[in-house]
């Protein structure tokens, strides 16, 4: 057996029943927890046993949108940059993730299966990554980040391998093609752009990108390497198509109305909201350098967020947790917390950063719980979160203690 260590006088935060159960102690072996529970248990010998005082012990968070390579907002600046760079920004805004608490992320396209690795053998200290490698764009789709008038296919992409810089596939051949680079690359979901979005500079909010056939392709793809699509789209008619063609995660949705929701309750959609990256980019504004067309987009956007949340919610589509936050603005990242008390309570907050991020992600009994046979990824935390969020929004706060797969990275238990 290897290193045992205990976890005493823990309100342990049941996500599954979204309730607290206090008194237990937490048994990890390694890197896993292999007991929970509020009776006395005999625990033979351990290496360490951390006192949470009575504290709330949250399984380790999951933000499902995030771009641990974009270290500016700037996306076309940022694909010119070498990748050793990026890579170098990628470390800090790692660790900050896994400060804040977030001990697994999904990535929403951008990282690859070097920084993986690079967190997987502790040379980065960081969430546990979830890739989605490059993701997918038409021509002139939301990751096609040419300038007008730029001909070349290959513009960026022959410069820098990392970035935010979309593989584009027109047509089924390529789109097929496009999925199974990314399964061959270690992608552990598949991103497409179904439909316009803000940062990009040549695409309406309102359009549909891909044709249905080029959809299921993609997802078609996606399944057949045991994955599943996760689509950026804003408008109910690219909504509803990519639900429709089989995408489990539909990723913003700001703009879905109640006959769209409806659609993703029936084929078994997520919703992914990314509310925290709309209220950064205003607060911005203008020191973006963004042209006026995308900051109309953004406006727009930014003023539907808790409302389609509230339609989501009404008709029984489950709410994962994501930010989609660029650059500096990552430090902001906690704020998703406080900005979806609007439309949901505390506890459903949690739950959408813990069970049902990983009933999404297909990781149940994995990540999101504390159970027997889960990783050991959990924090401890002041006050009551089943209430109010406020030690975890705050950026002041955050949690006392943070821990990775039975590796303590953050503690503030004991004052210095
Ligand atoms: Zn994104």
């Amino acid at each position: 057996m290897g290193r045992r260590l205990l976890i005493e006088r823990a309100t342990v935060f049941d996500s599954a029943a979204g309730a607290l159960r206090p008194h237990c102690r937490i048994v990890i072996d390694d890197a896993r927890i292999t007991a929970v529970s509020d009776e006395p248990i005999s625990v033979g010998d351990v290496a360490q046993t951390i006192d949470a005082a009575d504290r709330v012990v949250l399984p380790g968070l999951v933000d499902a949108h995030v771009h641990v390579v974009a270290s500016s907002h700037d996306l076309s600046g940022l694909a010119l940059q070498p990748p050793s760079l990026v890579t170098a920004h990628s470390s800090s805004i790692l660790r900050g993730m896994l400060q804040r608490g977030f001990t697994t992320v999904r990535d929403a396209a951008g990282a690859d299966f070097g920084l993986q690795e690079a967190v997987e053998r502790g040379l980065f200290e960081g969430p546990r990554l979830f890739i989605a490698g490059f993701p997918i764009s038409q021509t002139g789709g939301h990751a096609d980040m040419r300038p007008k008038g730029v001909r070349q296919r290959e513009f960026f992409c022959s410069c820098a391998g990392l970035g935010l810089i979309g593989a584009i596939a027109d047509g089924v051949g390529e789109v097929r093609r496009a999925v199974r680079e990314q399964v061959r690359n270690g992608a552990n979901q598949i991103k497409i752009m179904a439909g316009g979005g803000v940062s990009s500079p040549t695409d309406p909010l309102e359009g549909t990108q891909f044709s249905i056939e080029e959809l299921r392709a993609a997802c078609e793809e996606a399944e057949a390497a045991n994955l599943y699509a996760m689509a950026h789209a804003y408008s109910p008619r690219a909504v509803t198509r990519a639900v429709q063609a089989g995408v489990r995660s539909i990723e913003h949705g700001n703009l879905i109305d109640e006959a769209t929701a409806r659609v993703m309750k029936a084929h078994g959609a997520y919703l992914v909201p990314t509310l925290a990256t709309y209220v950064a980019l205003a607060d911005e504004g203008g020191k973006l350098g963004w042209s006026a067309d995308m900051l109309e987009k953004l406006k727009r956007v930014h003023s539907r967020g808790i409302e389609s949340l509230k339609i989501a919610r009404a008709e029984g589509v489950p709410v994962v947790f994501g930010t989609d936050l660029l650059g500096h603005m990552h430090a902001r990242q906690s704020i998703e917390f406080d900005l979806r008390l609007g439309a949901m309570s505390p506890v459903e907050v949690l739950q959408s950063a813990t069970i049902e991020a990983a009933r999404l992600m297909r990781q149940e009994g994995a990540i999101g719980e504390l159970v027997p046979g889960a990783w050991a990824d959990l924090l401890i935390v002041d006050g009551d979160p089943t209430q109010e969020l406020s030690m975890l929004a705050d950026p002041k706060r955050g949690p006392r203690l943070v821990m990775k797969a039975g590796r303590v990275y953050r503690d503030t238990l004991q004052p210095a």
